[in-house]
């Protein structure tokens, strides 16, 4: 700092009096300027951050919900029903579990009807939302429509929930109104509630928790939901004496709502009685993850997951550990044993590709991605995402498409791949000197001349070579870089060269041109020292922002920053920024 904390006093002084009234003067006399400085600098900025990373979430979410209705529509028009509902189902039934004020009106016959047709029990595509029948007629023709109360006079008197309409939240309305219109919008005013939230007589107000644990996966909860919510108001209409202790919506938080924070681990080691330290490097950058440990946590306890719940154990093992202690991982050990035998070294590679795809098979059954034909890579990856609704689908996969050129008809056909990880060739022969990670994804995306027969298929030619150029058109949230430095051919060894990779990973190049994230930040990193028959693995990984480095079950700090230059770099994980 260049300002001595001693020549800001007036800031110091205007602070306190508008925003820290909590810190009486005793407090304050007793703390130091230069002690106050420190610590309200760091919790102002923290908050600032927190709020534009909220705002951006409402945006990127908006983005979201205009994409989806955009992709919903365009497969409509071309004739896609079945595929445009499944994206919706899907879709509507995340909006509506979100954990937001439902202050939304939907007449209920429309919300049947719609129901209806996501459960395919009907053909017809619903036509627009009419909350025209609920409104006194002078009221019919507005476009928005507040109301204070239940009883509010715009509103036809005797309505009632369950019977006459449901409320959604603004985000499922939102959804619902942009792909089908209508209206009018008809809306519960959260600022000036009626009656006073916070009397409660009875203790049956607990409805608005019973709401938030709502995970049913079907589009039910439509109905479901909004049932919990109607009948609170249902109760105050009953008895009209404890009308005004009674709460007048379920929920009285902001709109916006603050994410909760995801869980972060304690730094942790893992025993390793034998060979197993490419089990623990790459268990350590799983750790990492939060939204993982989130979702595997919340995972009911079910006897056909073997892996999710060997997963789920470790975590809480982890959870209750003390930081710098080190716990066994027998039970994974165990399981992995038909697959990886315990005689000798194994790649951290191949443990965490198929850790990750036993846990994505338990979640949603057999892996059910088959090549089919599709017009273009949104489609493909629609079709992929709605029949893979898991959680190492949404963290891990990204798509791949793969253009090949005709020799005869020029015509250029494309495939589409999703991609859990990319597999990166270390080469000598297209890069001759230093080994950057940058040049390893250049020649991997490059244009290749494939020997192989390939028959096109618009012109028949059987191509005895073909021209083929590979693109991502979806980022995965977490991107994993495997840099194959064990090669079996022309013979089996290992390529010990350093490759350098950045902290801050932009793939931009690589990327159709409508992929819009495309930065990246490391996350951990997986090295391997020694040679192909022997070595060691131990990996870098961040807990509660800090960098670690784990070496089985010995835990140290990262203090000069090894992790963004680590020599034996072997997987490298980066986040999506
Ligand atoms: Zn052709």
């Amino acid at each position: 700092m260049f300002i001595c904390c001693n020549t800001k006093p007036k800031q110091d002084k205007s602070q306190k009096n508008t925003s820290t009234t909590a810190y009486s003067d005793v407090e304050s006399i007793k703390q130091s300027k230069c002690e106050e400085q420190i610590h309200k600098e760091p919790v102002q900025d923290t908050a600032n951050k927190q709020l534009i990373m909220e705002l951006n979430q409402k945006d990127k979410k908006l983005q979201e919900i205009q994409n989806i209705v955009n992709r919903i529509k365009l497969y409509r028009e071309e004739g896609k029903l079945n595929l445009s509902i499944d994206i919706e189902k899907s879709f509507v039934t995340s909006l509506i579990e979100e954990d937001i004020p439902t202050l939304y009106f939907v007449e209920y016959k429309w919300a049947v009807n719609y129901t209806t047709f996501l459960e395919r029990r009907i053909q017809e595509v619903p036509k627009k939302i009419n909350n025209t029948k609920l409104l006194t007629e002078d009221n019919t023709q507005k476009e928005l429509i507040i109301i204070k109360s239940q009883k509010d006079s715009q509103l036809l008197p005797g309505l009632q929930p369950d019977k006459h309409y449901v409320l959604l939240n603004e985000r499922s309305w939102t959804f619902i109104h942009l792909l089908y219109g209508g209206g009018p919008k008809i809306i519960i005013d959260l600022e000036k509630p009626v009656t006073s939230p916070d009397i409660i007589n009875d203790g049956q107000t607990n409805v608005t928790s019973n709401t938030a644990n709502t995970t049913k996966l079907s589009i039910e909860p439509l109905i479901d939901i909004a049932k919990l919510e109607y009948n609170n108001l249902d109760d105050s209409d009953k008895s009209p004496n404890t009308n005004t202790t009674r709460r007048p919506y379920p929920q009285k938080t902001n709109i916006i709502k603050i994410e909760p924070k995801p869980y972060e681990l304690p730094y942790v080691g893992l025993q390793n009685p034998k060979y197993y330290c490419y089990m623990n490097s790459a268990l350590q950058c799983l750790l990492s993850i939060r939204e993982l440990n989130d979702s595997l946590l919340k995972q009911q306890k079910q006897s056909n997951k073997k892996f999710t719940m060997a997963y789920q154990d470790l975590l809480r093992l982890v959870q209750s550990s003390i930081p710098g202690s080190a716990i066994s991982v027998e039970k994974l050990q165990n399981m992995c044993l038909n697959k990886f035998k315990y005689s000798q070294q194994q790649d951290a590679h191949e443990f965490l590709l198929y850790l990750l795809s036993e846990i994505q098979q338990e979640l949603v059954g057999k892996n059910k991605y088959q090549k089919e034909e599709f017009q273009n890579a949104l489609e493909a990856w629609d079709v992929y995402k709605t029949r893979n609704p898991d959680i190492i689908t949404d963290l891990f996969a990204g798509q791949i498409a793969s253009k090949s050129h005709c020799l005869k008809c020029k015509e250029i056909s494309e495939g589409f791949d999703p991609i859990l990880d990319l597999n990166l060739p270390l080469s000598k022969y297209y890069i001759p000197r230093e080994f950057k990670l940058q040049d390893c994804l250049q020649n991997y995306f490059k244009e290749e001349q494939i020997n192989d027969a390939w028959k096109c298929d618009k012109c028949q030619f059987i191509n005895k070579s073909v021209l083929r150029k590979i693109q991502i058109t979806q980022t995965p949230k977490y991107l994993i870089l495997h840099l194959k430095r064990f090669t079996q051919f022309p013979k089996s060894q290992k390529i010990t060269d350093e490759v350098t990779y950045p902290e801050i990973l932009d793939i931009k190049q690589f990327c159709a041109e409508n992929v819009e994230y495309t930065k990246y930040t490391l996350k951990g990193v997986i090295s391997h020292m020694g040679q192909l028959n022997g070595g060691h693995y131990v990996a870098y990984a961040q807990r509660q922002n800090t960098w670690y480095h784990f070496d089985d079950n010995i835990v140290t700090k990262d203090k000069n920053n090894k992790h963004l230059s680590d020599k034996g770099a072997y997987i490298i994980f980066y986040e999506q920024l």
